[in-house]
């Protein structure tokens, strides 16, 4: 408390994300010397330049006297972006707006036939035998199906699993207006369907519920409207408000009725418009670095029109459109609202979720773009930094144990390297542990992968391949680098194992079990070996070796004794049970007496939680 800092009186001060001790200093006018001094006497060493957790900024306001609002990247990034003239929720005047197709994602439990619905809609699309292209995976594609004498176009995400719907989600991006529940009817509501039903209220999206598989002999699509009454969704024909149809995916039955449930419920419940005109806004769904085009994105696009040549700046990557190609590879110049496109020509990939923008001009959006990448890395370094607070840094250079568990990871596509990380840091672990990822990328792991987790400060970091390899010369390097490199190809074995690791890298505990007691009924002097207990075993038993001690008159009067030998009548044994005499020695108590009480434990291994 002597180190000078100014006290606030409750005063607001705003910092951003990661902010350092020198950027509070001089929101309060403050030398920064001050600051970290006061850190210090908070028990937590931080320099002056260090980027702080939010922790770390809360805590230090809090002592000073200063109300800490800690700024969020999103209006961190509206100011930004103001900063051009350009405002993402400016209204939009009621007679731009134009009707546009719903998006929609699929999801439910493992097996109850996800992909298999998404194929099966694919083929359905009338005006897929047109296009003569060859279907490629690009992370959504459109279809066009006929609808009360229209046609109407609906929009599929097919990225995988929830995670990448609660991680586009996390950052902001609501992209989806429709999710269609898959339960299989021979399997009925499971876990991922619970799930997927959460994420889906939570996000406030309506949802058509997809019963597959109803040629299965074994079908029961009747308990599955059952089972979900129990999660607050009553079928239509019980008088509820949720669409449900039956459907067998892989013979490709009920598609168009489940097609059509869609854009009722869509009609029915959302107001799906949006400006065509104007420059392009919207979501990247799902991004790779390609060996021969470079950094590849696909955008959907949410308001506007996104041309070829246009100028877009998505997260922190930027570029000219060089070129658009659909789900069937075929190019297109121009992309409405709802429209997914394969973007070619950004300078670096953008991360699964960051919104993009079309703007003016190249300079505008290299600006943007630097500007997020320069506070994005001030963020990651302050999420990934270590607390290091006095108390844990003395346990680790004493005990010089391994207290955290530090990962680079590299997969196929932003999306699942950013699901898997996010999923990740969703894991339960106690305190004293921690997990760090130093390092996120898309692609094959490489050289520079293994340099970094083998230079990482504080212990040597495992990388993760998900879905992506090492070479044979990486993995010779990081042998002889003695770095882990593991492969998943499934979100939640990685996620299992690595929960595994972090728990397996907890000291084990012990626990105290009591064996037994024993009473010392008489006391012998031998001239070979010293005093000789003769007891009773009261209860349990008594072992050889065993930790033992000593109460007297119920007091302890000995601790860290051992019973050093043991024997019935003149045999050595090695344990004696409930209701026998045994004679005994111990060692660390001296001055045995009648009437004392010999308690005996182990210490077991504690399983954790
Ligand atoms: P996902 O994990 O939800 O993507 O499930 P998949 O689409 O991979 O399907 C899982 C398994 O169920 C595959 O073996 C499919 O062939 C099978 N399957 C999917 N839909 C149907 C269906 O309608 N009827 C039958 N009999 N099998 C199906």
């Amino acid at each position: 408390m002597s180190s000078g800092a100014p006290r606030g009186q409750g005063q607001e001060i705003r910092l951003s994300r990661g902010a350092s001790l020198s950027d509070f200093a001089d929101k309060i006018n403050a030398n920064p010397g001050s600051l970290v001094q006061e850190m210090f006497n908070l028990g937590e060493m931080v320099t002056a330049t260090q980027s702080c957790s939010d922790d770390t900024l809360l805590l230090l306001g809090e002592h000073l006297g200063f109300d800490v609002q800690i700024v969020s990247p999103e209006d961190e990034d509206r100011a930004l972006l103001a900063q051009f003239n350009i405002d993402l929720d400016a209204a939009v005047d009621e007679d731009r707006l134009v009707t546009r197709p719903p998006v929609v994602t699929v999801m439910g439990h493992v097996d109850h036939g996800k992909t298999k619905l998404l194929d099966a809609i694919r083929k359905t699309n009338v005006v897929a035998g047109e296009a003569g292209g060859i279907t490629q995976h690009i992370g959504a594609y459109q279809v066009v199906v006929p609808h009360q004498g229209e046609e109407r176009a609906i929009t599929f995400l097919d990225t995988p699993g929830h995670e990448a719907f609660t991680a586009m989600r996390a950052r902001g991006a609501q992209v989806t207006d429709i999710v269609i529940l898959v339960v299989a009817a021979d399997d009925g509501v499971m876990p991922q369907t619970v799930e997927a039903l959460n994420h889906a209220k939570a996000a406030e999206v309506p949802i058509v519920v997809a019963v597959n598989k109803v040629d299965k002999p074994d079908a029961n699509p009747d308990k599955v409207r059952q089972q979900l009454t129990d999660y607050g969704l009553l079928a239509e024909e019980y008088g509820g408000d949720t669409m449900f149809v039956n459907v067998a995916a892989k013979p490709g039955t009920g598609i168009d009725e489940l097609l059509e449930a869609v854009l009722l419920t869509a009609d029915a419940s959302l107001e799906l418009t949006a400006p065509t005109d104007g420059p392009a806004q919207g979501v990247v769904v799902e991004s790779h670095l390609d060996k021969g085009r470079g950094a590849l994105a696909t955008v959907l696009v949410q308001k506007g029109t996104l041309r070829a040549g246009d100028s877009i700046v998505a997260g922190g990557a930027h570029g000219r459109v060089r070129a658009m190609l659909d789900e069937n590879g075929k190019t297109v110049a121009e992309a409405e609202p709802a429209r997914p496109v394969l973007v070619l020509g950004l300078t670096s990939v953008p991360g699964a979720g960051d919104t993009f923008l079309a703007a003016e001009d190249d300079r505008t959006v290299r600006q943007i773009a630097e500007q997020r990448q320069a506070r994005r890395r001030a963020a990651s370094f302050a999420n990934s930094r270590s607390r290091a607070t006095l108390e844990t840094l003395m346990e680790q250079l004493k005990e010089g144990e391994k207290t955290s568990l530090t990962l680079v990871i590299k997969g196929d596509s932003s999306g699942s390297v950013e699901a898997l990380e996010d999923a990740l840091f969703k894991i339960e672990i106690p305190d004293e542990i921690q997990l760090k990822v130093i390092h996120r990328g898309v692609g094959a792991i490489t050289e520079s992968d293994v340099n970094l987790a083998s230079a990482s400060s504080d212990s040597t970091a495992t990388i993760i391949g998900f879905n992506v390899r090492a070479s044979n010369k990486v993995k010779d390097m990081a042998d002889r680098a003695n770095v882990e490199i593991r492969y998943y190809s499934v979100i939640y074995q990685a996620i299992e194992e690595i929960e595994a690791a972090l728990k397996g890298l907890l000291k084990p505990e012990y626990e105290e079990v009591e064996l037994g007691t024993a009473e010392i009924r008489e006391v012998f002097r031998s001239s070979k070996i010293g005093l000789i207990a003769g007891c009773m075993v009261r209860s349990g038993l008594l072992r050889r070796n065993g930790k033992a001690r000593i109460l007297r008159d119920g007091v302890v009067v000995a601790e860290n004794v051992t019973i050093s030998s043991l024997r019935r009548f003149k045999d050595d044994a090695t344990e004696v049970r409930e209701g026998f005499e045994c004679g005994l020695t111990l060692s660390g108590f001296g001055s045995p007496q009648i009437g004392d009480v010999i308690e005996t434990f182990e210490m077991r291994e504690k399983p954790r939680a």
